[in-house]
């Protein structure tokens, strides 16, 4: 019997029992490892301070695991990757042949002096990054009818680079919609030299701040938050003022991830950016935010690479060389707020660039463009995650980038 051990019952962890459990015969055990049994939708952290109901996030995450695969819900302590084996919290030992990481990273609110140790915690300084924040987030904004308040991002990487965006321009359509947006001054606080890492996107989202009076704050190197004085401030010495402060904090990768000695400087494991092979370790596999590839920690991220995956863990188990490469294909919609959002799809070498998706000239959809197609295909997402992307079925979408309809710039 071969063992397969799959660390992190999240988007990456699901999607690979799902798809391994359907080509890997009986003589392979899988075994799946989480904390707990409650699979987040994460996206959907996003709008629970404006309209979602906190319930619809959360739905048990062994009903999304296929028969055939032992769920085991245990603290992870330490993988021993010589000897091939996880170590649990509790003491438990878990062998294996093959190892699949899908632990994640993690918001790390410690990391700011002043965030989680402050007295402003959850009261005037939030995020939206968990689901407990993004329910005091929720009710912060209903009490907030006026003043200053700043929409920031400490560093990357962070989970989806582009929620904080979309937090301000749907902040800013709230305050419009409630005839208070001249008592609400909005600044989006950033460490990248504009509003996005990629020239032309960064453009695009830069005009549409702009057009939305929003400020900019770039290059904006956090040092800590004043809770006296209610002060974002930097290492430069900027010191921002606000009423209110929605701060998403830096990431790491899993705890066990570091204390293994697997992790960069960060905890996250270093891997093949087209196989997804840990570089150290032939039998690791590593998927979803929990590796360092250098491409966006999303979902459809994750979605795309586990696609590939299979066919590549198929071949290194067999003693074949791997057959696929994975190009770091992303694709997010970027809500804009008026009903609206724009498309974001780029790989490791491309950036996002104007266009139509999936289909050249028809679309339907609009690359960088604010349109109420793209907004419903962010609502989609959602039915799309559990029902197709969790089951590991196919989407229409290929899973390395495609060109068609993209304008070179
Ligand atoms: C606000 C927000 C908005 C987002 N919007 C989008 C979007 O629009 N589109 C998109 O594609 N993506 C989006 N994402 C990102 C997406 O949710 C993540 O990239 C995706 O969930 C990563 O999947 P993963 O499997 O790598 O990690 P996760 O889904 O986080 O799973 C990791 C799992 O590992 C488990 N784990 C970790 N450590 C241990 C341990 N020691 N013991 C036991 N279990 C452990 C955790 O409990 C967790 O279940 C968003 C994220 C956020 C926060």
């Amino acid at each position: 019997m071969n063992t397969l051990l799959i660390l992190g019952a999240g988007t990456a962890g699901t999607m690979a029992a799902n798809l391994l459990r359907t080509k890997l015969g009986d003589d392979w055990s899988i075994t799946i490892v989480d904390r707990d049994n409650e699979h987040h939708y994460q996206p959907g952290y996003l709008f629970v301070p404006f309209w979602m109901p906190e319930g619809r996030v959360v739905k048990e995450r062994d009903a999304f695991l296929p028969d055939g695969v032992d769920f085991v819900q245990r603290d992870i302590a330490r993988v021993h990757p010589d000897q091939r084996w996880v170590e649990l919290a509790d003491g438990q030992r878990l062998d294996y042949d093959w190892l699949v990481i899908a632990s994640g990273s993690r918001p790390r609110p410690d990391l700011v002096p002043g965030m989680a140790d402050g007295s402003l915690w959850r009261d005037k300084v939030h995020e939206f990054y968990t689901l407990e924040g993004s329910v005091a987030l929720r009710d912060a904004l209903a009490d907030f009818h006026e003043g200053r308040l700043l929409v920031h991002f400490a560093d990357q990487p962070i989970k989806c680079p582009v929620a904080p965006l979309e937090f301000t321009f749907l902040v800013e359509d709230k305050y419009r919609k409630a005839g208070l947006r001249h008592d609400v001054d909005i600044t989006y606080v950033t460490p990248l030299d504009g509003a996005f890492t990629k020239p032309v996107a960064s453009e695009t989202l830069g005009d549409l701040l702009r057009q939305r009076s929003i400020r900019l704050a770039a290059d904006f190197a956090v040092e800590r938050i004043d809770n006296d004085t209610q002060h974002l401030v930097s290492w430069d010495g900027r010191e921002l003022p606000f009423d209110l402060l929605v701060s998403i904090p830096p990431h790491t990768g899993a705890q066990f991830v570091m204390d293994s000695g697997l992790g960069d400087d960060l905890g996250f494991v270093p891997v093949d950016k087209h196989t997804l092979q840990a570089v150290d370790h032939e039998r690791i596999f590593v998927l979803g935010d929990a590796s360092d590839i250098p491409t966006s920690k999303a979902g459809s991220v994750a979605h795309f690479a586990a696609e590939l995956f299979v066919d590549n863990f198929l071949a290194a188990v067999a003693g074949e060389p791997m057959p696929r490469s994975f190009d770091g294909h992303a694709n997010c919609f970027v809500e804009s707020g008026r009903n609206q959002a724009l498309l974001l799809d780029f790989n490791y070498d491309t950036q996002p660039l104007t266009g139509t998706f999936p289909a050249a000239g028809v679309g339907p959809m609009r690359l960088l463009e604010p349109t109420r197609i793209n907004h419903l295909g962010k609502l989609a997402f959602e039915q799309v995650y559990w029902r197709l992307l969790l089951p590991g079925k196919r989407l229409p979408v290929p899973a390395n980038m495609s060109m068609a309809g993209k304008n070179e710039p």
